[in-house]
């Protein structure tokens, strides 16, 4: 059996440990299981680096006795203090917009969280920043990822430590109950027995390069984005790639990339696959003559030309059979359709352009059978050429 591409990760190594809360009523159900939604979870805790870099900078720009490093401990604890306060009391509200229109706010925790971050970041805005245009310079957006990344690279707050605080407000905010558990149960017995099965157990994914972790329930959901999964080449060639090359593949190195015909400038406007085009080469090499007869001796008929495709086949197959790029094979063509001898040329009239391209037709149809893959593009031509003749007729 194949292993699955997901693994469960341990509760105690992510701080979600279930505990057991004390019940208002006694008796009542009194084992909770605290399981949240580890994406979300981990989606907000991303959030507070950014916000705690914005407020740190915000506080101290123009002060040049103050670095944004020397603020960011009593920053952070107060911003903890005031997410935690905030998230306990909110109510959705609605938000006017910086261009004064009023929106519903989202009711998803992360979008709650991730607003509280701002409201808080900006109660932190020195005098400096408020007056002097700060706020709107590219070089703030620049001081901010700076400071973040900084933190985030020296350890200043672990991802675990945040973790934990935003599941924490992730439960405050969550009043749909959509993304935490909440089941509760009257013996840890039963809720021991309830988490290897909850829905919001974390995991994580296994395919390499992949460090996602989501929830459970989230596995499938997971599974059919992971950049990093491998899969069958979507244009069905055989390779199988990860999902995050298939892109460039089918574009670049695919065989079963479409291409046009090489003799696309002579009139042969099939596109097939790059694979596939020196069989087309080689097969329908009567097509590409055609093509060329027709461009050498304009005024022919068509009954000519295909005569004369008979013959330079008969004659010269080997000579003819492996070029594959129109310039040689238009001056070899030249050349041995002058080795052939001068052609009865017949006056071009509506009834030879017809029969040039009922014999199109011809070519393409016992072409359609012999190679399905090239049949819709040749059923295209078919149709512009039957067109063609109707026009003629008429
Ligand atoms: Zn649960
Ligand atoms: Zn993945
Ligand atoms: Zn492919
Ligand atoms: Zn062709």
């Amino acid at each position: 059996m194949e292993a699955s591409p997901f693994a469960d990760i341990p509760l105690n190594d992510v701080g979600l440990t279930p505990e057991k809360v004390k019940d208002e009523k006694e008796g009542g159900p009194a084992f909770y299981c605290h399981l949240c939604d580890a994406q979300v979870v981990y989606n907000i805790a991303r959030a507070f680096l950014p916000g705690l870099a914005t407020a740190c900078i915000d506080n101290t720009t123009g002060d040049v006795f103050t670095a944004p490093a020397s603020v960011a401990a009593e920053i952070r604890k107060e911003m903890v203090e005031y997410l935690m306060q905030r998230s306990e009391t909110f109510v959705a509200e609605s938000v006017v917009l910086d261009d004064g229109l009023e929106v519903e706010a989202s009711d998803h925790p992360y979008d709650i969280i991730a607003y509280l971050i701002n409201e808080y970041a900006s109660t932190k805005r020195n005098l400096f920043s408020r007056v002097s245009g700060w706020l709107q310079s590219d070089k703030r957006e620049d001081y901010i990822d700076d400071f973040a990344q900084e933190m985030e690279i020296n350890g200043f707050w672990s991802i675990d430590k945040r973790e934990e605080i935003a599941q924490t407000l992730l439960k405050n905010v969550d009043l749909k109950n959509e993304f935490h558990c909440d089941m509760k149960f009257y013996s840890a017995d039963e809720l021991a027995q309830h988490v290897p099965t909850c829905k919001y157990r974390p995991r994580t994914c296994q395919n390499v390069g992949c460090h996602a972790r989501f929830s459970a329930s989230q596995v499938e959901k997971h599974d059919s984005d992971c950049p990093f999964k491998t899969i069958p080449c979507e244009q069905k060639c055989s390779a199988s790639l990860m999902r995050r090359e298939m892109d460039r593949h089918c574009i670049t190195v695919c065989p079963m990339k479409l291409v046009n015909c090489p003799f696309y400038s002579v009139g042969c406007k099939s596109a097939l696959p790059q694979c596939k085009i020196e069989e087309h080469s080689s097969s329908d090499l009567h097509i590409h003559l055609l093509y060329i007869l027709q461009g050498i001796h304009k005024e022919a008929s068509v009954q000519v030309l295909r005569k004369r495709v008979e013959q330079l086949q008969q004659k010269y197959s080997t000579k003819l059979a492996n070029i594959r790029d129109v310039r040689s094979l238009t001056y070899k063509v030249k050349d041995l359709d002058a080795k052939l001898g001068p052609l009865k040329v017949g006056a071009t009239n509506k009834v030879d352009e017809a029969a040039m391209t009922i014999a199109k037709v011809e070519f393409l149809e016992a072409n359609a059978t012999n190679k399905p893959i090239e049949t819709e593009a040749i059923d295209f031509e078919i149709n512009t050429i039957k067109d063609t003749i109707e026009a003629a007729k008429s």
